[in-house]
């Protein structure tokens, strides 16, 4: 029997697997994905990670392989916990759950020189966080460091980790339910090649993502049209987790009508497609406009740095007619275009007037959007300079919906339009667990032996939510999480 099993291979099931073998106890991870599709919604993402740190110092803690030249040349600023907090606050309006705020933003630091005591590598995010400005990259948007060579490099290097300090993983290992009575939990059911078996153990810990794989429980809980939004990750990421909890009794938390939802290339298969990765997600909207099949504006595109805008811009795109639009550029921002802009699998149209890019755009009413454009470029504030590292108050002013920073006037060919839909990350209802990330139960009563952590955790995030938060908060939670089933399994309740 091992003492604790962690139903989920992801970063948070990782985390907890990691932080329970400090306390001295077996661990034995269960994967519903074959080994060659494992790694949950973590192995899709670039591995961005939003942290406070109060300057260069800690970012040289975490990266000791930042060279003088390379600090020289950036302006990595600093994003101490105030800011976290704030970020938190305003994203959610103020709906975020203070006691897991709390530890998600006063954690976060701690935790990721924990993951790099483990053996996790860091690098800073120069290619899409920073832009250079008089021969320095200067960081915005809080977000300033990501896991070496991404998700993949993150799932790969916690493989490596779990392996080294033994915990066993079981790959096509689907946990189907908890096994619990008044004790609490005992174990967990499994299947695996065909066959059902126990697994009984003194805690278990639930990191098995969120429900936006399942496309009955997101037109049931996110409302109808849901069914029509593109999975970004993982197919495996059901609700399982969520089932298991809410069978034996566990409180629901959180917005459970809520997701991430991102622009995200409009012919991208159901779900992720892992050669593509985060590929498909076009999120340099800020330096264009978006139009809808009328060929009208919807939103404003320059509301906020795009890390604080693009989570709840792939709902405003579910709710337009047929489910998409085109961001359109022109050749002047094409240098600060992302690089999936530049993959093969995109739907782009391209022309040298405004006119021919009208008349090609499929689905839309190509006059109306025409009249659109010009009507944006006669409200563009040509008097405010443009600068991609501010908040520039470079607006467009006078129009039904403004565009409040980074407009400019679409006017140099080649123009480019690239058709978007919406992609759903992950969704933001879950469990309601305790500080020590120990699940809930409907009277509010920890339910012995049973932990939570990742995105099947409820109560963090409402309406939005700032990018890089998600890995942050599996880890942090994670950690949590494996640290207190670890303690109830072997009743050490330090780490090594
Ligand atoms: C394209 C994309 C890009 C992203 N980019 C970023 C980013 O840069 N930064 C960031 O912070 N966040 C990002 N996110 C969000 C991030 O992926 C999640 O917040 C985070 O990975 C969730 O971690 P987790 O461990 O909770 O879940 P996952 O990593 O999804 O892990 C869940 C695990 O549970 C397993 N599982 C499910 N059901 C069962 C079952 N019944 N039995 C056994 N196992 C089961 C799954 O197979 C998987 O291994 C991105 C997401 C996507 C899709």
């Amino acid at each position: 029997m091992a003492d604790v099993v962690v139903v989920g291979a992801g970063n948070a099931a990782f985390a907890a697997a990691l932080a329970a073998r400090e306390r001295g106890a077996t661990v034995t991870m269960l994967e519903r994905a074959p080994r060659d599709a494992a790694g949950g919604n973590t192995r899709f993402t670039a591995g961005a990670m939003r942290f406070a740190y109060d300057g260069v110092d800690d970012l040289r803690r975490l990266m000791p392989d930042l060279s003088d030249a390379e600090v020289a040349a950036s302006d990595f600023g600093a994003y101490p916990e105030g800011r976290f907090f704030e970020d938190m606050g305003r994203v959610t309006e103020y709906r975020t759950d203070p006691d897991l705020c709390e530890l998600l933003v006063t954690r976060s630091r701690e935790t990721l020189f924990w993951m790099r005591d483990q053996g996790v590598r860091f690098q800073p995010i120069w290619g899409r966080q920073a832009f250079k400005v008089d021969g320095r990259f200067k960081f915005w948007g809080g977000l300033t460091v990501e896991a070496w060579a991404g998700g993949p490099g993150l799932v790969e290097a916690w493989t490596a980790i779990a392996a080294r300090e033994g915990v066993e993983v079981l790959y096509g290992a689907r946990a189907v339910s908890l096994i619990a009575g008044d004790d609490g939990v005992t174990g967990v059911r499994v299947k695996q090649d065909g066959r059902s078996r126990d697994l009984p153990a003194r805690a278990v810990v639930l990191a098995a993502g969120g429900f936006q794989a399942n496309t009955e429980w997101r037109t049931r809980y996110l409302g109808p049209g849901w069914d029509l939004a593109k999975v970004r990750g993982s197919r495996f990421n059901t609700g399982d987790g969520l089932r298991m909890a809410l069978d034996i009794g566990a409180m629901p938390h959180g917005q459970w009508s809520g997701c991430h939802a991102v622009a995200w290339e409009r012919n991208a298969p159901e779900f992720g497609d892992l050669a593509v990765g985060d590929g498909f997600q076009k999120h340099s909207y800020p330096f264009g406009v978006m139009l809808n099949a009328r060929g009208e504006r919807f939103l404003d595109e320059g509301a906020d740095f795009r890390n604080y805008t693009y989570a709840r811009y792939g709902r405003e795109i579910l709710k337009q007619p047929r489910q998409f639009a085109w961001q359109v550029f022109d050749a002047k921002v094409r240098h600060l275009l992302r690089d999936e802009y530049r993959i093969r699998q995109v739907t782009r149209v391209s022309a040298d007037s405004l006119e021919d890019l009208c008349a090609r755009l499929e689905d839309t009413d190509g006059d109306r959007a025409l009249e659109t454009l010009r009507a944006y470029n006669a409200a563009v504030m040509t008097d405010v300079a443009f600068d991609p590292n501010v908040k520039d108050g470079r607006g467009a002013r006078g129009l039904a919906i403004p565009k409040s920073n980074w407009a400019n006037r679409l006017d140099t060919p080649p123009f480019e339009a690239y058709a978007v839909t919406c992609g759903i990350t992950f969704t933001f209802g879950g469990l309601r667990i305790d500080r020590d990330a120990a699940v809930l139960d409907v009277d509010l009563a920890p339910i012995p032996g049973l932990y939570a952590a990742g995105e099947l955790v409820g109560g963090l995030f409402y309406e939005n939510y700032p990018g890089g938060t998600g890995l942050t908060a599996g880890a942090v939670f994670g950690r949590i999480a494996g640290g207190s089933a670890g303690a109830a399994a072997t009743g050490r309740r330090e780490g090594r």
